[in-house]
């Protein structure tokens, strides 16, 4: 048996085009949707984060605003740049690129951002919304990873799901997104005993702990849709290779970059699994869908329009 493959990527270009005609409505009643990114310091790989981020923008015809404050920044000031973009009208979304500096207090950094413009949902107002199934604006991950499941027609209601990770910007909101759509679901962390056995009764596993291909084929129950958010580097070539075996061209792509990805599922699963997001193409391109997603929902309820949402939570 051979999972079905859920194409990230099929699915973002959909949420896109929808998206698109949300935001010419928005522009017809002279409203253009804008995130402002926060970068502080010069960490290669938030760069890159971000400047996916504002290309998504130009791509929508989203107004961006990228302000890149020096890694000596202190707490005080990052939290006066903060105030100052939930005051601009300009400004529909704003997002703080993590991870910070270590001198910089994170927490009171996020719990400074407007709720409104809160486009990661990382607030702990939107938290809380979703703890009490008045969701408004939710942390992006999961949110995609519900588009991908809806849109693919997997059932959830009364499915068993166990979500492999607590943290707080995917494992948590995610158990929280398949409980309030009737899934029974498990959370699992590093303390969890009989792990395999709990993940083995699953109907849908999420896999979201950073852990390199540890979601091995005896995890998993035979048709079972596994959702693999994980995306881990791989640098050496013996591991490389132990984790590839049975994909040649994956070997082949390692030789030829000296790196390769993959996710907290082991690409063995692909045969045991019913249906499977792939590392990459699965639920890393629609993290960003769903932050363009925020920002326009953001842009609809700051200024009132009176415009239908197009994809992620609906009112
Ligand atoms: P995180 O904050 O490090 O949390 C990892 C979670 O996994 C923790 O709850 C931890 O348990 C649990 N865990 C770690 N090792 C485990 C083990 N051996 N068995 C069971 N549970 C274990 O990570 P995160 O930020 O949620 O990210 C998780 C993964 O998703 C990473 O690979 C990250 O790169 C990826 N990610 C991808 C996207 C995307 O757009 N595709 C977005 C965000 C994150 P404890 O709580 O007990 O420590």
């Amino acid at each position: 048996m051979t999972a079905r493959i859920l194409n990230g990527n099929a699915i973002r270009d959909q949420i896109y085009s929808e998206l698109a005609g949300e935001v010419s409505s928005l522009d017809a009643a002279g409203i253009k949707p804008g995130l402002a990114a926060v970068l502080v310091g010069d960490n290669p790989a938030s760069k890159l984060y971000v400047n996916s981020k504002i290309a998504a923008c130009a791509k929508l015809g989203l107004a961006s605003f990228m302000i890149t404050p020096p890694a000596t920044i202190t707490t005080g000031d990052l939290l006066a740049l903060v105030g100052e973009l939930n005051r601009r009208d300009d400004v529909d979304g704003i997002l703080v690129q993590m991870p910070l500096p270590v001198q910089i207090d994170a927490k009171k950094i996020l719990d400074a951002v407007d709720p409104a413009k809160d486009v990661d949902g990382f607030h702990p107002i939107n938290v809380g919304r979703l703890v009490a199934g008045r969701p408004n604006l939710v942390a992006c991950t999961p949110a995609g990873v519900m588009e991908i499941l809806r849109r693919s027609e997997i059932p959830l209601e009364g499915a068993e799901a166990v979500v492999m990770g607590r943290s707080d910007i995917v494992g948590k909101p995610m158990a929280l997104l398949l409980m309030h759509a009737n899934a029974t679901v498990t959370i699992c962390h590093s303390k969890t005993r009989n792990l395999k056995e709990t993940v083995r009764r699953a109907d849908i596993v999420v896999a979201a702990m950073g852990r390199a291909a540890m979601v091995t084929p005896d995890y998993i129950r035979p048709g079972a849709t596994v959702i693999d958010v994980g995306q881990n580097v791989i640098k050496d070539a013996a591991e490389a290779e132990r984790i590839f075996a049975n994909f040649p061209e994956k070997i082949d792509s390692f030789r030829a970059k000296g790196s390769v990805l993959v996710g907290d599922v082991h690409p063995d699963v692909i045969r045991t699994a019913g249906a499977i997001t792939p590392v990459p193409g699965g639920v890393g391109p629609l993290t960003i869908a769903m932050l363009m997603s925020n920002t326009v929902r953001a842009a609809r309820l700051r200024r009132g329009a009176q415009i239908p949402a197009a994809a992620g939570v609906r009112d």
